[in-house]
């Protein structure tokens, strides 16, 4: 039953392994003078608690890794001129090798204008209009962490890509329209012939009837059905929807946009939730500030 699973925490834990024996072994061919561990800075603006947990995993994994990571947590109240002066001195700092703003922002803050401003060889989460936009000239510099994530469990579990139909179900700028795109390409996780779905798809179970790899990013909990997905399918849940539960201390649980218990039976592998997709977006991230790192020493990977 579990080879069927595609264990993002799994995979994760391996990728961080190896990251840190590259850092490691990085460390050990150069001068101590002249070395400085990868630096990530990630920018917090409030008290979102969900927010700064992000950010706390974000810095664990860091230190797991052996980079060095710093945390910049500024008020609710800042303003959009002090939160891009703030920007453009993280910017200037040979320091630090890639930083993120943590999203969302406060609504009085135009997160747009901020993304834009931050310089595109230090934007790890990708998300800068250059960046997205090389994705579709196929000259990539950083990944978005969901896409890249996604790209690296399709590689890492050997799921073959080239040939195959896959339907997007989500077209966010942040993980379905990219992740279409990238399957798209003629590269080595790529050579799909990719179907992007959203809420105007005329018939969407027609659609994802066809995929051979179903993704789905939707944000609607247990959305996907066993009779929307073909037997045999490589089903990858990127939803992380919060539903109650009383039956938790917590109240809630957290559940996939795919009918877990339902699709698994059919698919050939599947990612569960929590554990797949979503465990893999810090570590996506570490191998974008390890890429802005390398960058930084004049080596492009
Ligand atoms: P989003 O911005 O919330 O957009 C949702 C997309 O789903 C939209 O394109 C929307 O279509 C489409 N959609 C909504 N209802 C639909 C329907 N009935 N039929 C077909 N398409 C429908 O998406 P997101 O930010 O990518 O988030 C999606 C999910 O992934 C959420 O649960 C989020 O929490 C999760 N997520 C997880 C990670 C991770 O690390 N695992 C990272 C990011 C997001 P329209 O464009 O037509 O509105």
């Amino acid at each position: 039953m579990d080879n069927k699973i595609i264990n993002g925490k799994e995979i994760s834990n391996q990728l961080q392994t190896e990251l840190r024996q590259r850092w490691e072994n990085w460390a050990q061919n150069h001068p101590a003078a002249l070395l400085r561990p990868p630096h990530l800075v990630a920018v917090l603006v409030g008290n979102n608690p969900a927010s700064e947990a992000y950010v706390g995993n974000k810095a664990k994994a860091c230190a797991f890794v052996g980079f060095k990571s710093t945390l910049l947590h500024f008020e609710t109240d800042i303003s959009q001129a002090d939160l891009l002066s703030e920007i453009e001195k993280l910017n200037q700092r040979a320091d630090i090798d890639g930083f993120i703003v943590q999203l969302p922002l406060p609504a009085h803050i135009d997160e747009q204008q901020i993304i834009s401003a931050i310089h595109p060889d230090k934007d790890i989460d990708g998300f800068h209009p250059l960046n997205l936009g090389k994705i579709i000239l196929g000259k990539a510099q950083f990944i978005p962490a969901t896409p890249l994530g996604i790209l690296e469990l399709l590689r890492v579990a050997q799921i073959e890509t080239k040939g195959k139909k896959v339907v997007v179900v989500g077209r966010s700028n942040i993980v379905g329209t990219p992740i279409s795109l990238l399957l798209s390409r003629n590269t080595a996780v790529g050579n799909s012939t990719v179907t992007l779905c959203h809420s105007h798809t005329a018939n969407l179970k027609e659609e994802t009837l066809q995929a051979d790899i179903l993704i789905a990013a939707i944000g609607r909990p247990l959305f996907i059905k066993a009779d929307m997905v073909k037997p045999g399918a490589v089903v990858i849940d990127v939803g992380i929807n919060s539903v109650s539960d009383v039956s938790q201390k917590r109240g809630f649980r957290l559940v996939g946009d795919v009918d877990f218990e339902a699709v698994f039976p059919i698919a050939s592998k599947i990612t569960p939730v929590p554990g797949g997709v979503g465990a893999m977006t810090v570590t996506a991230l570490l191998l974008n500030t390890w890429a802005a790192f390398m960058a930084n020493q004049g080596i492009k990977i």
